[in-house]
């Protein structure tokens, strides 16, 4: 699939870059603006580089419309990639929206059916969607496990596992996770703990780290506080929530995945108001101490709602701090100092 040469490629930048993932930035700077969020530059950076072994070996590019910043930036990242497929998505919760989400769906099928030559019917999709809920039910019975004190994994650690939920094979991501689970379980009811019983513990809230995003979550673990769940997609958004499998019918099935998709509380929904109650139960679930509110500079859905939820938090006596960053590990050492005096206002 990749060249040695590729795969070396990439795992030099894992390890040089390890604080983000930015790559070929100066050629990302001459076709993208500058304040643009950082995660869309790098997926370019990745292309640009030729770095990600995922879009060099796919048939098919699938795009989401979420926001602005993707849906403009499709447009240029169509000229940089022979296949880029791209999906409208709702940014209401209203029947239009759901009809919008169901027809794009629709639309996905047809254009997977088009380039496998396989048909999508009801028992295949069926055997599909029980594969995805076991992989959800395995990294969601992870999370509940961090839920104890001391937590049994490191917030870290837990992040590289939902980050590789997206890229590694299902069945056999399932059983791994599973056989870790078995494993946390047992250090849980010892009290074993990745950290310290009194660790301060955080719940992280916003915007999803894609691998190789660790920087926040390395500056957290590293001055005095440990993670205990991600309010995110890449974290608990993504494995909340199952998909009914027990339609008699393809049309069925269809309405039970546009469901699924439409209870996400994403910033990118308007208005989004369950994501507030959302994190406060998670809050209480996982006994965190203190909030941190993540977002990516420049990604205006998650940095809007981030005021409106501080306050909010702030308002219901938990302790809330608003963190905006990038890639970069340019204001690693501000961060670090905000990091150390939240983590001593919620010792
Ligand atoms: S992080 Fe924000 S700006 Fe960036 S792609 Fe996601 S929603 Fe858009």
């Amino acid at each position: 699939m990749f060249t040695e040469k590729q795969t070396e490629r990439y795992s030099r930048h894992i390890i040089l870059k390890g604080f983000g993932a930015d790559f070929a930035t100066e050629q990302v700077d001459k076709i993208l603006p500058r304040n643009l969020c950082a995660l869309i530059k790098s997926t370019f950076g990745f292309k640009l580089g030729g770095v990600c072994p995922y879009l060099e070996a796919s048939d098919l590019i699938i795009g989401e419309n979420t926001c602005d910043g993707k849906k403009k930036a499709y447009e240029v990242f169509k000229t940089l990639v022979s296949s880029l497929y791209i999906m409208d998505m709702p940014q209401t919760k209203s029947p239009e929206s759901r009809s919008l989400l169901r027809s794009e769906y629709l639309k996905l099928i047809s254009r997977i059916e088009a380039l496998t030559g396989n048909k999508i019917a009801k028992d295949n999709l069926n055997k599909a969607i029980d594969i995805v809920n076991e992989k959800r039910k395995a990294v969601y019975r992870l999370s509940k496990t961090r839920a104890n004190i001391p937590t049994p994994i490191s917030g870290l650690d837990s992040l590289l596992i939902n980050q590789i939920f997206f890229c590694e094979d299902p069945v056999r991501f399932t059983n791994q996770i599973n056989s870790l689970c078995e494993e946390l379980e047992i250090r849980a009811k010892s009290q074993i703990g990745s950290f310290p019983k009194d660790t301060p513990r955080i719940l992280i809230s916003g915007c999803p780290m894609a691998v190789p995003n660790w920087k926040l979550p390395s500056i957290i673990e590293t001055n005095g506080a440990v993670i205990v769940a991600e309010e995110s997609c890449v974290g608990e958004r993504g494995t909340r929530n199952l998909v009914d499998n027990t339609g008699a019918t393809l049309d069925a099935l269809i309405d039970s995945i546009v469901d699924r998709y439409f209870r996400i509380d994403c910033a990118i929904y308007s208005p989004n108001l369950d994501r507030f109650e959302h994190i406060k139960e998670m809050y209480q679930q996982y006994r965190a101490n203190g909030v941190v509110l993540y977002s990516i500079q420049f990604c205006t859905p998650y940095s809007i709602e981030a005021t409106a939820i501080e306050k909010q938090l702030e308002k219901e006596g938990i302790p809330t701090i608003r963190i905006e960053t990038d890639y970069s590990s340019e204001d690693a050492g501000q961060l670090k100092t905000r990091i150390q005096a939240f983590v001593e206002r919620i010792s």
